[in-house]
Parts: structure tokens; sequence; C-alpha cells
């Protein structure tokens, strides 16, 4: 009898006693095809000999020294190897341990940053329904899933949301989608507007959706009209990467596809890819020297931020993604793959939107491709593909996401970089396998 507080007491997971590659093993030495990295986690597969090694190293020097005492030379190099490839004006690097966790500071350094300022007014945050944020209180707040707030609401601070870009299904007949984007992006201004200029504190988004809506970018010209308005109100822009960072959408930082510079951007998942557990808030020069100049105590901190062994993977992992030029073959692969898709699945009567960019793929399922009418939420289409994929040795990432209160059922699909092109022939032939048997 297990011990260990599963995620479904309904449905106790197999346990993974090996990785290779692409390839997940159970205790059975049944092989599990990760096509979806956990949650877009191991960006470079399993069992990596480089980070390993590197790992090991770190922990023959130094496992942990407190960072309220001493920092630690792959914390260093990490910082500044991220700050070379990171949008201007990002300056400096706040180490946590995951997605939630780089939020959570993201929240409490913007606010912060407005009281060094001498704007205590500034308390609103406003985020975007349908988006994913972290499962901590303060993240939970800012994120849109209905399903995964219900319960807690009286928990959570009051954050705006408003709807988010989402091309499929929100452009209207006869708009372009350069209209769409700048009207989805008017609704900011609108809402700023409508709580005061001088009390919102900050923006939040993720420039790909991932776990709530199935790899959605936004039309162009949509985060430029996003940064243009939070810049004529003092709005930070907090740019949430956690899950479309790090190379996963074929640059190392998503924002750059995007062309906007972040105030605060928050990584995790790819940066540790799943070797460690550890995330990143990368801020500003401009808010960094706020606090410099003034208090002189960012007033947050964890007992792990900056772990020597979490920072030595992470510095591993960022370089092995440039070295190994791993980034282009994110977009080469990436490519591949949604031409697969599209080819195969493409006019699947149930299947009405394939998207995504590098390796962050998503698919939309819908009972009617012309209304784009979402499932009935009690098939449990998501739960029901994800159960006959992992039979079929398939990990893949079906969600119920929430359409403004309607649900809807998408999948996502962020396999590990090294993906090659047999992977992809299994990959499309077992989600093939498991639509038939689903939809
Ligand atoms: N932000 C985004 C965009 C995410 O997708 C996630 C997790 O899926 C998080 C934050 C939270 O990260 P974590 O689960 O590491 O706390």
């Amino acid at each position: 009898m297990s011990h260990v507080f599963p995620r479904h007491t309904k449905n106790i997971p197999p346990i993974a006693v090996g990785g290779e590659g692409c390839y997940l093993i159970d205790t059975n030495g049944k092989q599990y095809l990760d096509a979806s990295g956990g949650a877009a986690v191991s960006c470079l597969g399993h069992g990596d000999i480089d980070v390993t090694i590197a790992i090991k190293d770190q922990l023959d020097k130094v496992a942990f020294a407190h960072t309220g005492f001493l920092s630690s030379e792959p914390a260093e190099k990490l910082a500044s190897l991220l700050i070379e490839h990171a949008p201007k004006p990002l300056d400096k690097v706040y180490f946590v341990s995951g997605g939630s966790e780089a939020v959570e500071s993201a929240i409490k350094l913007a606010r912060q940053y407005h009281l060094e300022n001498g704007e205590p007014d500034r308390k609103h945050l406003i985020a975007r329904r349908q988006s994913y944020h972290g499962n901590t209180l303060g993240a939970l707040a800012a994120g849109g899933n209905a399903w995964r707030r219900a319960q807690f609401d009286p928990l959570l601070i009051n954050v705006s949301h408003i709807a988010p870009c989402y091309e499929y299904i929100g452009r209207n007949d006869g708009e372009t989608a350069h209209q769409y984007g700048q009207r989805m992006a008017q609704e900011l201004e609108d809402e700023i507007i409508r709580l005061g200029p001088g009390t919102v504190l900050a923006f939040m988004a993720e420039p790909v959706v991932g776990a709530t809506m199935g790899a959605v970018p936004a039309v162009d010209g949509y985060f430029k009209r996003i940064r243009e308005i939070c810049d004529k109100y003092g709005v930070l822009l907090i740019l949430d990467e956690v899950m479309c960072g790090m190379g996963r959408t074929g640059s190392l930082f998503a924002a750059d596809i995007d062309g906007v510079a972040p105030d605060i951007l928050c990584i995790a998942k790819g940066l540790g890819a799943g070797y460690q557990p550890i995330g990143a808030m990368l801020c500003s020069d401009k808010i960094f020297a706020a606090i410099e100049n003034g208090s002189g105590f960012f007033q947050h901190g964890h007992t792990y931020i900056g772990h020597p062994v979490a920072t030595a993977a992470g510095l591993a992992v960022v370089n092995a993604l440039l070295d190994r030029d791993l980034i282009t073959r994110v977009q080469e692969q990436g490519a591949k793959l949604k031409q697969m898709l599209e080819n195969i699945f493409g006019q699947h009567p149930y299947i009405g939107d394939i998207r995504g960019r590098g390796l962050f793929l998503g698919m939309e399922f819908v009972s009617d491709r012309d209304a784009k009418t979402p499932f009935d939420p009690s098939l449990a289409l998501g739960a029901k593909m994800k159960k006959t994929a992992f039979e079929n040795g398939l990990i893949c990432y079906p969600m119920s996401g929430t359409r403004d209160g309607k649900l809807g059922d998408h999948m996502l699909l962020a396999p590990p970089f090294i993906l090659d092109n047999n992977h992809m022939d299994e990959l499309v032939e077992k989600l093939g396998k498991t639509f038939d048997a689903v939809l």
C-alpha cells in the first residue's frame, strides 16, 4: 500500500523506474513515449548525461549554501547566461524552485516596486481568463481557470480578468487577425481605466497559452499593443513563460518572437528540464534599481532559492540548448510535426484546430467543426483521452479548458527537443489509435 498522496486518489499511477531519451519505463518494463515532456518539462528527454554529470559535480563541491549567507558559482553563471540571452532590459535573475513560486515572486515584486516608488494605490493585478499561472494562492488568483479556482475563491486576492487572445474562438467574421489582436488588447486599456489608472500594478499573460488553451499564441501585434498600453499607464508587464519558455516555442524566450520585452518574466519547467526543481523570475534594471535605491530588501524569499544543485542543473540545461543548437531543432522538428498533424488529422470531423509554435503544439476537439461547439463536459473527453493514450504507451496532455464558462477540450503536445522522425511516426500512430477509440 502506497503512502504517497497521489494527484488522483481513484487513479493510482504506475511507478517509473527508468527514463531513456524520449521514453519513460515503468516497473513492468512498459515504455511510454513522452510526447508532452510530462507537462512541457523534459525538453532534453530523459537520462541526459551532461546534466547528470553537472549535478554530480556540484554535489561533490557543495550541495547547499543558504542565499542569506552565500551565493554559489552555478547560480552566478546561470544568471549571467540567462541575462545574456534574455530580452533587454531584463537584468537580474531571482531563482526559485518552480513555476508557481516564480509567479508569486513576480506579483510580490511588482507590488513592492510600486511601493518603493511611492505608489501604494497600485494594488490591482490584471490577468486573462483561460490562463494558468500556478497553484499557490497568489498564482491561482492570477489564473483564470474556473475549475482550479472554484473551491479556493474565498482565499484568493482580487484579480481582474480580461479575454485571452484566442483567434480560433474569438475572431469575428470579416475581422483581420490584426484587428482582432488590437480589439483584445483594448480590453486591457478599458480595464485599467475602469479600475482607475494609478491603481493597477501589473498585467500578467502567457505569450503562448499552454495548459488551459493548448498552445495558443497571440496574433501578431497583440503583445506590442499590450506593451504600449502598460507603458502609457505605468503598469508592469509580467510574462509567464513557465511553460512556453526555454526554447519550447522556437526561441530561448518566447517573448522574443512577439518582439516585446516584459518588465518581469517567469520561467521554470524547461529550465531544469526535470533534472532539478528550479524556476526563475527575471526583472528589469528599473525594478531592481527601485529596490536597490529604496529599502534595499525584497520582502520575499524561500529557503531553497538559488539552490546550488538546482542551478547547476539549470546551467547544464541552458548550455545544452545552446551548444547543441537544440532551438533550431525545435523549429525544424516542430514545423515537421505540425505538418504531419495537419496532414493526418486536419480533416478529422472532431478536430477543429491544430496550432502552436515550435514543439509546443495543440489540437482542439469540437463536436461540430463549423460551429466550433465544445463537447459535452459530462463526456470527460480529456480524462478518457489521457487514459487511452497512456494505455497505448503515449504520454500526452489532454485538458479541458473553460471557454468563458463553456468547457472546451484540447490536447497539448510538448515532446523532448531530441524527438526524431521515428518518434514522430510513433506519436502520430498512437494519437490516431487514441482518437479512434475516444472520438
Ligand atoms: N505558469 C504556467 C504558464 C504554467 O503552465 C504552470 C504549470 O503548469 C505554472 C505557472 C506553475 O508551475 P509549477 O507547476 O512549476 O508550480
